[in-house]
């Protein structure tokens, strides 16, 4: 590796007072990051570790803590534990123990590209290299009444808020002695659709509430795709098996039209009545992503080169769910997913490295490795190495990839020896 131009300690001249961990030296001469999700918080570390620390990170998150979202789906767990949701989170304020990194919370509005300038809800922010990392948001494709009546669980405060709805509902039933239980639906038959509908057919409400509370109906709206779209067939035959067990109905093959007060309607006409319902049928990129000047891909993604570079925009990179990967091997989209974040990390911040340098970017390359659904009672189905996995074990395993993750996000904030 060439030598990095530098110091940058020694570049004072627009120090901004606060940037302490970055020794005084302005925000244009640092990698800026956007997101502190699974992505940006593994990016953020890496940039420090390829570039011998020597290029000063500034992370931005509307958050003073990264949400551990793919957890998200225990809603009967976040019912159940009122206050306390510090399992969900990784929080930020430790970052700043780490020299050479910056946490600057604050709501990203608008990005520059020619002024190189951030713009924050309450400042702006100068970068010298710039990684989106905002992940996605809930899209609704413009089904009517979908916003508005219902839930869903793409960020911590809505799965909060679905969790206490359904406590609540609970409560109710219980309390009025109703013969019947509540109805839930779910809507979207891919995996976060298929998790949230198993953790609520088989959680245990009655603990979560504190009195004898019915076990609720639950339907799987699959619309038109079908059930676990894009998984092996070993993963979706145990899925499948697993939600039947579960109790979990299966409605398939009809797309949802419009969703008003209770009644969820499909496009055949059938009109299905819910006490709640949630919308898990998929993401989009943000809006502040979708409005970007670059070019857009699947959901308003960026569509980046495979070195993850934003065309047109040298030293600006994206990744995780804010980025449209193709993989040149099957032509087909990288799924947006922890795991993929997570390995495109290190690549980015290579090439972060490598501009500054002049040295040729590296591009990703994917490999799946596996994917594990939880399908609710302490038992998963998944696909690892082309192997198939289901039961406890697969629930095991799943639940001992998700504590790496956990401690793996931990320790980017409080690293051994730094
Ligand atoms: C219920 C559920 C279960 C899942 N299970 C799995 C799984 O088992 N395995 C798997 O691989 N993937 C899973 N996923 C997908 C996975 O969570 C995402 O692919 C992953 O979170 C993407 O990481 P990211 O860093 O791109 O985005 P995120 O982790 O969402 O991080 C984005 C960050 O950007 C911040 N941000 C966004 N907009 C702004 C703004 N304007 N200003 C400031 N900050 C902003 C957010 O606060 C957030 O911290 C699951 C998702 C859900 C919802």
């Amino acid at each position: 590796m060439r030598s990095l131009p530098g110091p940058v300690a020694s570049q004072t001249s627009s120090a901004r007072p606060g940037w302490a961990n970055l020794g005084g030296v302005s925000t244009s001469e640092a990698a800026v990051v956007l997101g502190a999700g699974y992505a940006g918080l593994r990016v953020a570390h890496e940039i420090r570790r390829k570039s011998r620390r020597q290029i000063p990170v500034v992370l931005v998150d509307r958050h003073p803590f990264s949400v551990l979202r793919t957890e998200l789906y225990r809603v009967a767990d976040l019912a159940g534990v009122e206050r306390d949701r510090a399992e969900w989170v990784v929080p930020l304020s430790d970052i700043e123990t780490r020299k050479g990194i910056e946490f600057r919370e604050g709501e990203v509005e608008s990005v520059d590209f020619v002024a190189k300038q951030v713009g924050l809800r309450d400042g702006q922010i100068a970068f010298g290299q710039l990684v989106i990392a905002l992940g996605s948001e809930v899209a609704y494709y413009g089904v009517p009444g979908a916003k508005e009546h219902t839930y869903q669980v793409y960020r911590l405060g809505e799965a909060i808020r679905l969790a206490e709805a359904l406590k609540a509902l609970e409560s109710r039933f219980a309390y009025e002695g109703r013969p019947e239980s509540p109805h839930i639906v779910v809507v979207g038959g891919g995996s976060t659709g298929t998790e949230v509908a198993a953790d609520i057919a088989t959680a245990d409400w009655s603990k979560v509430t504190g009195t004898p509370a019915p076990r609720p109906r639950v339907t799987l709206v699959c619309g038109e795709l079908p059930l676990l779209v894009g998984f092996s067939e070993g993963l979706i035959f145990h899925a499948r098996r697993l939600l039947g067990k579960a109790k979990v109905t299966l409605n398939e093959g009809v797309n949802v039209t419009s969703v008003s007060g209770n009644e969820i309607h499909l496009r055949d006409g059938t009109v299905l009545q819910s006490d709640l319902c949630v919308w898990a049928a998929g993401i989009q990129a943000t809006a502040l992503v979708r409005g970007l000047n670059v070019p857009h891909g699947h959901g308003g993604r960026i569509a980046v080169r495979p070195t993850l570079e934003v065309p047109d925009h040298p030293g600006v990179f994206s990744l995780g769910d804010s980025a449209d990967v193709v993989d040149p091997a099957t032509g087909l989209a990288i799924p947006a997913m922890a795991q993929v974040a997570i390995r495109e990390a290190p690549i980015v911040a290579a090439n972060v490295v490598a501009r500054r340098t002049n040295q040729p970017l590296l591009p990703f390359v994917y490999r799946q490795r596996g994917s594990i659904v939880a399908v609710g009672g302490g038992q998963a189905a998944g696909e690892v190495r082309r192997i198939t996995i289901w039961g406890r074990p697969a629930a095991l395993l799943k639940a001992a990839v998700q504590q790496d993750v956990r401690i793996a996000q931990r320790q980017r904030i409080r690293p051994p020896g730094i």
